[in-house]
Order: C-alpha cells, then structure tokens, then sequence
C-alpha cells in the first residue's frame, strides 16, 4: 500500500490574464521535484462567468522546455500557437501541447462558451520534457472526449477516464516522452477504490470535486478535500481511495526524470544559462508571433 507523504493546500489565487481565475496547486517553485516529471498545475474555477462579447483570457505569451496539457470541464477554450497548432476545445477534452523548444500562443475563453456565458472549469497542467527533447520541435494533440476511453472501477466504486498511461486495459490517448499516467477519475460516495500505480514512479492526485480519504504517515487515515493535493511515496504499487463523498479527483503517476529543474516564468529548463538563452531567444522572435 502506498503511504501519504503529505496533504499540500493550494498556493492561493490570482487570475491569468482576464478569463482564467486559477489556484496554483504547485509549481515548479515549490515540490515539482517531489512530482517529477509534473512540474506546475494551475486550477481555474469552477466559476460562472455571464455572457460577452469580450475575448476573455490571455493574449499572447511564450513557452520552452515542456507541455501544457489543459483538461476542460466545463465551458470551452480557444488557443492558438506559432508553430500552427490550435482549435477550439470542450468539456471533456485535452489539449497537450508541446512547447519544446519555444513558442508562443494564446489562450482565450472558446466564441461559443463566451457569448452563452455559463460554469467554466479547467486544469492546466505542465508536464517536464526530458533534458534530451527540451530543444525538439513543438507538437500540438487535440484530444477529443471520444477518444478518451472511460473504464469502470471494481464494485461501483466510480470510472477512469484514461488522458494518458492506461488502467486496466484501457489505453490513453495522449502521446507523451516518458511514462506517466493522467486520470479523470470520479468516485461514488462511501466507497473504497484501489489502483495499481508502477512501483518507483511518483504519485499524486488533486482533489476537484468532494472529500476522500487516505491512508497516513502514522497509520490514521487523513482527509484531503476540494483543491488539495495528495503526494504519495513511490514504493508500494496500491493506491488506496476512500470517497466520503462523491468525488472528482485527477491522479497523477510519472517515472521520475531525475535532472535539474530551472524554471522561470514561462521557461523551465535545466540550468540558469538555458534560461537566459530563453529570454534573448523570445525577444529577438526566434519563438516565433502570432499572425492577426
Ligand atoms: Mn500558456
């Protein structure tokens, strides 16, 4: 059985650009090193957001030396990047994208969603690329929800939609460099749930939607509720989940990659130098624009 290592709260919150009100769960400031290779998950809403006319979000900005896997679950975001990936995604689906080595992209609330207005939620989490495939070329997947498979839990316990890695048969869709797994889970209430994660590999779940319960440091079983994050050992292979109620939480599993982690701002590589050629590489437009 996998033991808790700690229950980490949320960073607090501020808004991304004007259309994402996020909580920074953890970043590659604080235990990123702990999750590897996940190195920073940005929790936006659940909100309501009213109908508009405006383009709500964040224009455009850089990234280098990893992906931003964004998982919609309510409401609809538009995005568009220098290297030509883009496209409009909704509840249900993912966009990973892979900066690689440098782009630059934007990120507003989808036409749709925004003139209906209604309940947003999102994740956007980033992924670390290999030292290796830092300098490779971007690569942009769109994920539709039909492409995710969706496998039941043993005695009713709830689903696995499967984003990347697989469970029980049940392969994901995401392409991705190094093994991990990325899991939608819900859960029913009063119900026990045991997962097998690979032995070695880190593990770590948000808590979106409800209140679970697992196994402790001293034995006792602790509660992690609604935008907390749960960071396990790596030894053992179960992961035991009691939902005292319904829940939605997303699992985290991934081989550690075991090199630096540099971050600052928009870039995360592996050591200061590559940072500063980060920055001279954006300013002088080698990350590319984005055409109007
Ligand atoms: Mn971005």
């Amino acid at each position: 059985m996998k033991k808790l290592r700690f229950i980490k709260p949320s960073n607090g919150a501020h808004w991304v650009g004007d259309g994402f009100p996020v909580r920074n769960i953890f970043s590659y400031d604080d235990i990123a090193h702990e999750i590897s290779p996940f190195l920073l998950l940005d929790y936006a809403g659940p909100r309501e957001f009213p109908p508009t006319q405006k383009k709500l979000g964040v224009g455009e900005h850089p990234h280098r030396g990893f992906e931003t896997v964004s998982i919609i679950y309510s409401g609809e975001v538009s995005h568009r990047d220098s290297s030509g990936g883009g496209g409009t995604i909704g509840p249900g689906e993912v966009q990973w994208m892979t900066a690689a080595s440098g782009l630059v992209h934007e990120e507003f609330h989808g036409p749709n969603y925004a003139k209906t207005g209604g309940p947003f939620e999102m994740v956007q989490l980033w992924v670390n690329l290999p030292a290796s495939q830092k300098m490779r070329e971007p690569r942009y997947q769109a994920i539709t929800a039909g492409q995710i498979p969706e496998a039941p839990l043993p005695e009713g316990a709830g689903r696995v939609r499967v984003i990347a890695g697989s469970f029980d048969g049940a392969k994901g869709p995401a392409d991705t460099f190094t093994p991990m797994q990325v899991w939608d889970v819900r859960l029913e209430a009063g119900k026990t749930t045991r997962l097998t994660l690979t032995p070695g590999h880190t593990a770590t779940f948000l808590v979106l939607t409800g209140e679970v319960r697992v196994l402790g440091p001293n034995g006792g079983m602790e509660q992690v509720r609604e935008a907390e994050l749960a960071v396990f050992e790596t030894e053992g292979s179960t992961l035991q989940i009691e939902a005292s109620t319904a829940s939605k939480i997303l699992i985290l599993s991934g081989e550690p990659l075991n090199e630096p982690i540099v971050g600052y701002g928009p870039f995360v590589m592996n050591t200061e130098q590559e940072i500063r050629q980060a920055f001279r590489d954006y300013q002088s437009g080698r990350m590319g624009r984005l055409k109007d």
